[in-house]
This record gives C-alpha cells, structure tokens and sequence, in this order.
C-alpha cells in the first residue's frame, strides 16, 4: 500500500487546487513545492479572474464562457480575496472600430452567465470621472465586468485548505528522484534533509517546469509540448483616483491592463515575450518596462518612466502546443496528459492553465483520474475558501464588525486585514484589545501576532514568503525592516510545512 494517493509536484494554483480537491474527496495527498507556495507564475499574473475578452479575438470561445462562468463561483468562494471591477476600454478607432468593440462585449456578456456583475454600458469621458486621467483625445469607451484577485493568496488558501483536509506539503522541497513501478517511489530533498515516500498516482503540476521535470527527475524522452511566454508588469504611484480598471488598446494590438492596485499604487501590465532559459530566474527587461510605460503614456495625462516605477515583476506562461496549430494561434486552454502504462503507476501532466480556470482544471483533473479513484464527487463549486465564508458583497460589513471588535484598528488596517483573512481575521487577532498586544510591528501595519499566524497557518517561512505572496507589505518596507523581519522569522523556530 502507497503512502499517498496522489503526490503532485507544484505548489502553483493548479497544484493547490487539485490537492485541495483531492484532499476534499478523502484521498492521502502529497505536494511538493521547490520554493515557496506560489513563487512561480501564480504569483506573477495580471490577478484577473476573466474570460480574456481579447482571446474573443483568437476565436477561445470555448474557454472564455468556461473562464466566465468561473468568476462568479470564485467571487462566491473567496469574496475577501476576489474583487468585482469594472473596466473602462476607451475607444481608439484606429485601433479597433466602437463597432467591432461593441459586438465583442455583447457576445462576452451573452456568453458570461452573470448573476452578480453588471453588463456592458458605454461611457462619455467628457462627463465621466473616468475620463478625467486620460488626454482629451479619448471622448467614448465602453465599460464592463471581470474581477480582481489576490492571485498568490488564492493559492495560498488553496494549500491552507487541502491541508486542513489532510493534505501533507512540503515547500521548499525537490523530489530528486522518481521510479515509476505499480506505484510510485520518490525521493525528496527537503531544506536539506531527505525523504522517501510512495504514491499510487503522480501529478505533474511544475508550470512552466513540467518538460524538464520530466526529463530530468521522471527520465522520460522529450515531448517538446510546451511553449513558454514571458509577461511583465509593473507598478507605480497611482494613476487616477476612482476605483474602476481601464483597458488599453497599444499600438500592436495587444492590450494593456491599468489597474487600481493596493490603495496607492497602479499595476500595469502585461507584455508577452516569447521566453527560453530558466523560468525561476525570470525578471522584467528594460524594453518591456519602456514597452508599458509607453502603453501607459498614450493613453494617460500623467506620463511615466522607468524611474517611476517601484516594483516590477514578471512570469512565464506555459502553453500547450498540440502541433496541430500555427505558434500565434496556440490557445490559452489547459491540456491534461493522462500517461498509463500496464502494471505501471499513472503519471497526470498538468500544460497551461489559468488563474481564472484552477478549479476546473482540478475537476477535470480528478475527472481524468475517476478509473483509479472511484465513486468520488466534484465538491468544490459550492465551498468556500478559508476565511471566505460570508456573502459576496460582505465585506464591507466584516470591515465594520472588525472595527468594531478591535477598536484600536485604522480603517485601513481593519480593511487590510479583511481583504487578507476574511472571517479568519479573528485567528489573527484573537483576544487583543490594543495594539501593543498584537507584539512586535515590523513596518507599515504588519505586527508580530500576523507574521505568527501566517508561519504557523500559512507555510511563511522568510520575509519574503510574507510580503510579496501573503500580502504586498513589501511595496511599503524599507529594505531595514525587511532583513528585522527575516531575523525575527529565522529566529522563531520556523513553522511546519
Ligand atoms: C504575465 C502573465 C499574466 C497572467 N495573467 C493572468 C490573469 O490575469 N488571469 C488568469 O486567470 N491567468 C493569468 N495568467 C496565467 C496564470 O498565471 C498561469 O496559468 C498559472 O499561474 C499557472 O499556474 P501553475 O500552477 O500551472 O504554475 P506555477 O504557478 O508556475 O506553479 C508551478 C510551481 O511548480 C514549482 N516547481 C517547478 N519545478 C519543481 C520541482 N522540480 N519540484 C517542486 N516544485 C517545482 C514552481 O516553483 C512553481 O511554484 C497569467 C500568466 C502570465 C505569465
């Protein structure tokens, strides 16, 4: 008998979300991360839960109604961490005609199965705030839904769960080495120390790593399956005041995102290079930066430059290419390689994928699964996310209640921890009645009661681990602050995981 059911490699969002599922479903599951949880691309989207109105374009139709419709039942499921937003695409006729605009965000609402977000409306931008930041050129848009979410707490959240249902994670842990007979026998380097484990099924969910997992660990030929794009972002001092999204048409038709991003800031994004090299070691170039900065400035009265930026980030997509399609048309949809041989343990490979999509994928995933796990059902449509257990237009009221209960609290940080923990804000909190008993702050609102709930709850294990994947504290620390936190987390004894 195997150790685990399922041992998948990843602990992205689709490697989350598949052990949470199979965790939910009552299986023995193992994960095993290199880094921490979401340090790949997870972590590095542009945070939107969408159907992509511009693979509308590409003819995804499929995928976007799937992607649509998933907005909603995430939205349902983690409303502290996934926001409505609206977005405002100015019309740039010389980019695409109103009319073609027009019937694309017609269709993008028919197909969207909406029973929460609003539909599409045109908007003058003489007389509409939204037309306040922009040059005196862009008179019309449109304006319509998607969501915003905290892309690297969701996967978190994936991982807290499946844990809570019995899922074992190891982050920063390798498996170095797999022999694939009627099960599977893997052997792991975990911060140094090994480990040996078996399981019946093996999930690769190594992102834009799964070829070279499998060459290198699984020792399997070249499959050449997968083709890798680079996207960067960037971040800078607000743009505009209101909390509406725009939509930018740049100039070789790709679109650009400017996005309302943590109280103060404005995320701007994304860039799609074609990507060959390490995808951990994967950063924003100049160009890309002056590439957006440029998307930006068209469209914006208040120009910007490299040097405005304060923090800039980027990811690599992984692709599935059948070979059946011309590299442009290569679609954004998720694949599932089911290999079985006879007397021999299954290997699941996991290609693509969106944020947006994980649950379903994960549902497939188990789907594809279903001969050597039977009689197990799909749960996760209709279950919240730790701390996401409120309605979906709850949160305002949870801020209030919070600021009512920890008197002390601004209102921004009440807000801060809200978006964060959801109804779990009370773990973080517990029985204080004053700041100081909250211990230790670190830098901007961040005290020692968060930092230990986050390393016992959450898998943190260094500064870092805290300020760019549990929140984004870290647009707000000095470089000071941040080694005091790292200090203080190395000396704290770590935490399990
Ligand atoms: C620029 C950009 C913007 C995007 N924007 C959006 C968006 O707005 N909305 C949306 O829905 N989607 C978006 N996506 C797509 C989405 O981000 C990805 O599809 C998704 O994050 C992929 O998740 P994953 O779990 O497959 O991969 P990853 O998040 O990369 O996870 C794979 C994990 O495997 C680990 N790993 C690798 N090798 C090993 C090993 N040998 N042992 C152990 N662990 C290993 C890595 O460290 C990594 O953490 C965007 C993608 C990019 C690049």
């Amino acid at each position: 008998m195997a150790d685990f059911d399922l041992a998948i490699i990843g602990g992205g969002i689709n490697g989350t979300g598949i052990a949470r599922d199979a965790a939910g479903r009552g299986f023995r599951v193992l994960l095993i991360e290199q880094n921490d949880i979401a340090s790949g691309t997870s972590s590095a989207s542009s945070k939107l839960i969408h159907g992509g109105l511009r693979y509308l374009e590409h003819r995804e139709f499929r995928l976007v109604r799937a992607a649509l419709r998933e907005r909603e039942v995430l939205l349902r499921a983690a409303p502290h961490l996934i926001r409505p937003l609206r977005f405002v695409l100015p019309i740039h006729e010389a980019r695409r005609s109103a009319t073609v605009l027009r019937l694309g965000l017609m269709l993008y609402d028919f197909i969207g199965g909406r029973k929460i977000l609003p539909g599409t409306r045109e908007l003058d931008l003489v007389t509409d705030e939204a037309g306040l930041p922009l040059k005196s050129r862009f008179h019309h848009a449109f304006e319509y839904s998607d969501c915003f979410a905290d892309d690297a707490r969701l996967v978190v959240l994936n991982a807290v769960d499946a844990m809570e249902r019995g899922a074992a994670i190891r982050t920063r842990g390798r498996c170095v080495r797999a022999d694939r007979g009627e099960v599977w026998r893997l052997v792991l380097n975990v911060r140094g120390q090994r480990e040996e484990a078996t399981a019946r099924v093996l999930v690769n969910a190594a992102g834009a790593s799964i070829e070279s997992f499998a060459e290198t660990v699984l020792r399997l030929p070249p499959r050449h399956r997968l083709r890798l794009d680079k996207g960067s972002h960037i971040v800078v001092r607000r743009l505009f005041e209101h909390d509406r999204a725009y939509i930018l048409q740049a100039a070789d038709r790709r679109v650009v995102f400017a996005i309302p991003f943590e109280r103060d800031f404005t995320l701007i994004g994304t860039t799609d290079r074609a990507f060959v090299g390490d995808p951990s070691m994967v950063l924003p170039s100049g160009e890309e930066i002056d590439y957006l900065c440029g998307a930006a400035n068209e469209y914006f009265r208040t120009q910007i430059g490299a040097a405005d930026v304060v923090w800039a980030f980027a990811g690599v997509r992984s692709l599935y290419d059948d070979g059946a399609r011309k590299p442009q048309d290569i679609g954004r949809d998720y694949a599932l390689i089911l290999d079985e041989r006879f007397g021999e343990a299954p290997l699941l490979t996991v290609y693509g994928g969106k944020i947006t999509t994980y649950r379903r994928l994960a549902e497939d995933a188990l789907a594809r699964l279903a001969h050597f796990f039977p009689r197990s059902r799909p749960w996760t449509a209709s279950s919240a996310l730790p701390g996401g257990d409120f309605v979906y237009d709850g949160v305002e009221t949870l801020i209030e209640r919070t600021q009512r209960t920890w008197r002390f609290l601004t209102a921004d940080h009440a807000r801060r921890l809200v978006r964060a923990y959801g109804t779990r804000v009370d773990r973080v909190l517990g029985k204080s009645t004053g700041l100081d008993d909250l211990g230790l702050r670190f830098g901007a609102d961040l005290t020692a009661a968060e930092v230990r709930y986050l390393m016992t709850k959450e898998l943190a294990q260094t500064a870092d681990d805290v300020l760019w994947r549990r929140s984004k504290l870290g647009l707000r620390f000095t470089k000071t602050q941040t080694e005091a936190l790292d200090r203080y987390m190395a000396g704290s004894g770590g935490a399990p995981g």
